[in-house]
């Protein structure tokens, strides 16, 4: 598939999100990536490299370590390559108005015979991700029949990286800058020692809450809010 119904979605001129590269990407490189997007609802967005363009899902309750439990995943449009390293916020009034956080990244690799667009055809996807917070084998299958036709169910697989429990909001914070959510939709500087903070207790804590309950409670984040040099945290949530 194309990009063009991820530039139909988007005006460039109003969102800070990549067009289309003018050259389709040679790809190959198996990179695949989620970002947590604090849009209308908070989701995450799941996207591995096939075919030069980034397939992607929309997982409400994100994906998981635990082999127990099976996230619903929306088939939604392709993206470009050059999302996969996107971080930042998309203003009011524009597709996915919202911050978005790059949540994980790295390489993946393909299970069975069959390529990703073979595999992804028959609706059944197997994979080995190798990323920083998810590693291992999971599936990623295509519920026929069913609604839109877009349902599909990311599926951990049972190996030495599986964490019956494992709890996603426990992880919240950004590969790329380290920052959370909040962080990122105040458009604070990236953390210094992110590798070293990223696990860190308050980070864990002030992450595991829901991010408009948050801000509405934290006197001193609405300080903040006020003082952040570009767009207002509330009007980028409003949606
Ligand atoms: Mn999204």
């Amino acid at each position: 598939m194309a990009l063009e119904e991820y530039a139909a979605k988007r005006s460039f001129a109003k969102t800070p999100e990549p067009p289309p590269g003018k050259v389709a990407s040679k790809g190959g490189a198996n990179y695949f990536c989620v970002q947590r997007h604090d849009a209308t609802r908070l989701h995450y967005d799941f996207r591995l490299e096939i075919d030069g363009v980034l397939k992607s899902w929309a997982i409400p309750k994100g994906p998981t370590l635990d082999p127990g439990v099976r996230h619903f995943a929306a088939h939604v449009e392709d993206h470009p390559i050059e999302y996969g390293g996107f971080e930042g916020n998309i203003p009011a009034g524009n597709y996915g108005a919202g911050s978005v956080m790059l949540w994980d990244r790295g390489t993946f690799e393909l299970l069975g015979e069959a390529r990703g667009a073979e595999q992804l055809a028959r609706g059944d996807l197997k994979f080995r991700l190798h990323g920083e917070k998810l590693k291992g084998d999971f599936a990623i299958v295509h519920m026929k029949g069913r609604g839109k036709g877009n349902e599909w169910l990311l599926i951990k697989k049972r190996d030495e990286f599986a964490q019956p429990g494992w709890d996603v909001e426990a992880h919240a914070y950004s590969v790329l800058s380290g920052r959370t959510q909040e962080e990122i939709a105040r458009e604070l500087p990236a953390r210094e020692s992110k590798r070293k903070t990223a696990g860190a207790t308050d980070r864990v804590w002030e992450s595991s809450r829901p991010a408009r309950k948050r801000a509405a409670k934290s006197a001193s984040a609405a300080a903040a809010a006020k003082a952040a040099p570009k767009k207002k945290v509330g009007s980028i949530r409003a949606r």
